[in-house]
């Protein structure tokens, strides 16, 4: 099957120019001037945006967590991805105490077995360092699960800093790095009995038990590890001013840091914890919401390359799992829903409203996870044997976000009623049109991706 794409605005890291573009056999076979191919379906794309489909490198389906488990599973969460342009998602697998890394990795396989609408690949979690699991790295590299992911904070999941060192040092060595949940978890374990112990219980003493002063700590611990170890780092989701700070003076430090946010840290702020009616617990996620400063200083920051990518932490879960932590904040089932509103969300409020350029949204959506991850050239890049994964962006459509008709699994949307323009109207994953209006229309194509070594190139000063 052939498509051919008509004058559409191709995006990438650098600019944008008008072209056509031949996908053709599952990829990307021409790019040039009129084009023609008589066996091909021919699409007009004029005054249309066309990027690399968007790559979600920070999600959970399937997730166990707080005696509950995500509203999106695999099936659920990759056709959400999809109808909002991510043509690939890298989730988590996940090591727990007592597994081997490769039995986390054969868990998340089987929890990923049934039916997938966009392309994925996992991050391996590790939750317990020892000297086989230092041995499996290796394997986990030739399975290709090429980067890990560590936690400063959650008893059941957290490394101390020593064996941080240790993971960073090993994991450079095999050209690789992980990235890092950064919470202080004993401070935030005392602000959290100090807030019970007062009586504070809704979902207001969430934002107050893990301070944006806990979060910079842990960046600041870890920038000082990985300058130790030599080794390059992402701090994940990061959310607020102090703990950006902490990434720049690293990188000032000679420190090869990376770094992520999330579009609720761009767009929602502290505040909503206060709602009446409970209604604060949808927004509870860890680290918490902000300040409406700290969102400025973020949309700053990724303007300027110093925040590499903007991925989802789409942990999504219905009011109903939230309602379990209605008298105790601390068991709110921490995360939300986010991986179908990325892309209009930043097309829109970020392209649209000239917060940062459409090359700027490639970078961040497309090309940066692409590379950090080990799937540049095949993926993030509108280049002549690339994949086939292509998201039509129409900067004239308009479209209101609501819990109703969205193809995630979950009865609430934390961005209801807000109205877009610029949003997904086509996307295709390797050469199949799966959304056509902004409607998924194919599911089940998705495939379990093999990813190579990061390139760990970070770019700033780019417009
Ligand atoms: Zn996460």
């Amino acid at each position: 099957m052939k498509t051919l794409l008509k004058n559409g605005i191709l995006v990438s890291g650098k600019g944008t120019r008008t072209a056509d573009i031949l996908l053709a056999d599952g990829v990307i076979s021409k790019i040039g001037s009129d084009l023609t191919d008589a066996s091909a379906e021919e699409m007009d794309v004029s005054g249309k945006y066309i990027y690399p489909g968007f790559i979600d490198a920070h999600t959970h389906m399937g997730l166990h967590v707080a005696g509950t488990v995500t509203a999106d599973d695999f099936t659920t969460g990759t056709a959400a991805a999809l109808a909002g342009g991510t043509t690939m998602i890298i989730d988590f697998g996940t090591q727990y105490h007592g597994e081997s890394l490769a039995q986390g990795l054969n868990n998340w396989h089987a929890m990923a077995g049934g039916e997938n609408s966009c392309d994925y690949s996992f991050h391996m979690s590790i939750s317990e360092w020892t000297p086989s699991v230092k041995n499996e790295v290796a394997d986990m590299i030739e399975a290709g699960i090429t980067t890990f992911k560590l936690y400063m904070t959650y008893p059941a999941m957290m490394l101390d800093d020593g064996e941080i060192y240790e993971v960073l040092k090993t994991l450079k060595e095999a050209g690789t790095f992980a990235g890092v949940h950064c919470e202080n978890a004993a401070l935030i374990d005392a602000l959290i009995r100090e807030n019970k112990a007062g009586g504070f219980l809704t979902p207001a003493a969430h934002p107050a038990s893990r301070p944006d002063t806990m979060e910079a700590e842990a960046v600041h611990r870890l920038m000082v590890i990985a300058g130790e170890a030599k080794a390059p780092v992402m701090a994940v989701h990061t959310t607020n001013e102090k703990a950006l700070n902490e990434i720049i003076a690293a990188r000032k430090a000679g420190v090869n840091a990376f770094a992520e946010t999330c579009p609720q840290y761009l767009f929602l702020d502290r505040s909503l914890y206060e709602l009446p009616d409970f209604e604060g617990a949808r927004y509870v996620c860890a680290p918490p919401l902000r300040t409406k400063k700290d969102q400025e200083v973020l949309w700053k920051a990724v303007k300027a390359g110093v925040i590499d990518t903007v991925s989802t932490d789409h942990c999504s879960f219905t009011l109903k799992q939230k309602e379990l932590g209605r008298n105790d904040f601390t068991k709110i089932p921490g995360g939300l829903p986010g991986v179908e509103t990325r892309g209009n969300l930043i097309f829109s409020e970020g392209v649209g409203k000239g917060r940062i350029s459409p090359a700027c949204a490639c970078r961040i959506l497309s090309e940066n996870p692409a590379r950090l991850y080990g799937l540049y050239p095949k993926k993030g890049v509108l280049a002549e044997g690339s994949d086939a994964d292509i998201t039509v962006i129409d900067p004239e459509k308009e479209k209101l976000l609501t819990k109703d008709g969205q193809v995630t699994n979950v009865d609430y949307n934390p961005y209801e009623g807000m109205k877009l323009k610029g949003a997904v109207e086509k996307v295709f994953l390797r050469g199949d049109l799966c959304v056509e209006d902004g409607k998924l229309i194919r599911r089940g194509l998705g495939r379990f991706i093999k990813r190579g070594l990061p390139d760990y190139r970070h770019e700033e000063g780019l417009a």
